[in-house]
């Protein structure tokens, strides 16, 4: 039966697939990605990557037959259906959030907020680097889920915490030991091995989680850039910071996006550097 569910908000590409990974690998939790993608579940209408476990495709043991009888809420059923009763969805899309902050009051779980916050110049590289939209939009869009998510965080009554992506990166150990203070599970070292573990997301970081699946021997499903595909061989499943924007951001695109954006960015501008290799 489900206890406790963890949402996560803020801007994509702030790390929640990380987070998600290393919070499921926890004995007595389940990340089932990001679980708005349910609603594409069993819909031929939409992309693979969107309607099937991003790791077993169509014959997912999780998602293949999940289908929530009416009235059902989503979140429990799945925590039924993995006998687990914690469960992790880095949906990150405020209604979404709401709607099922209030389905946990509703069924008497607890819901556990994290607000996982990255520099913005950094979430604004990765979005220039996928493409599809022109930079002007994903530094507007940016901005406008920063201060959607801070309505929902400061709003949200119950239990909530921020989490810099930044410290999580450079810190692992001491920032997963003080999330499962938060949510009130035992910290766990080996959750920090999170490639070891069998995973089972529907949508999130194909970069993340083409880690996992090197590390099960089974990279085929992902594919990546070949320049993404050598940053990810290279640093292998070792959590660690990632500054590529300070590299890949061109001055321009930089310029654009500070004027846009720069003021909601000031609090979350990561300028320190890297400490030293030991
Ligand atoms: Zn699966």
């Amino acid at each position: 039966m489900i206890e406790k569910v963890v949402l996560m908000c803020g801007a994509g590409h702030s790390g929640s697939t990380l987070l998600g990974l290393v919070l499921g690998s926890h004995s007595q939790a389940f990340y089932g990605g990001e679980m708005k993608k349910t609603n594409f579940l069993h819909n031929p209408k939409y992309p693979p990557r969107k309607r099937f476990c991003k790791f077993c495709g169509p014959d997912c043991p999780v998602w293949s037959d999940f289908r929530p009888g009416p009235g059902a809420w989503t979140h429990a059923e799945l925590a039924r259906k993995v006998g687990l009763p914690v469960v992790v969805d880095s949906s990150k899309d405020l209604d979404w959030i709401n709607e099922h902050l209030g389905h946990a009051e509703k069924a008497g779980a607890r819901a556990y907020l994290i607000y996982l916050q990255r520099d913005g110049r950094a979430v604004f590289n990765s979005r220039v680097r996928k493409g599809g939209k022109a930079p002007e939009r994903l530094a507007l869009d940016w901005k406008e889920k920063i201060l959607q998510s801070n309505q929902l965080f400061e709003a949200y009554q119950g239990p909530k915490l921020r989490l810099r992506y930044e410290h999580f990166a450079l810190q692992p150990h001491l920032t997963v030991e003080r999330l499962c203070q938060f949510i009130g599970i035992p910290f766990e070292p080996a959750m920090l091995e999170f490639a070891s573990f069998d995973h089972h997301p529907l949508g999130g970081n194909a970069g993340t989680q083409y880690l996992v699946a090197r590390a099960q021997e089974s990279p085929a499903r992902f594919s990546l850039s070949k320049e993404r595909k050598e940053y990810y061989d290279k640093n292998g499943s070792q959590i660690r910071l990632d500054l590529r924007w300070r590299e890949e951001l061109s001055p321009e695109l930089l310029a654009l996006f500070q004027s846009l954006a720069g003021a909601e960015n000031q609090e979350l501008a990561w300028d320190e550097d890297l400490p030293a290799q030991p």
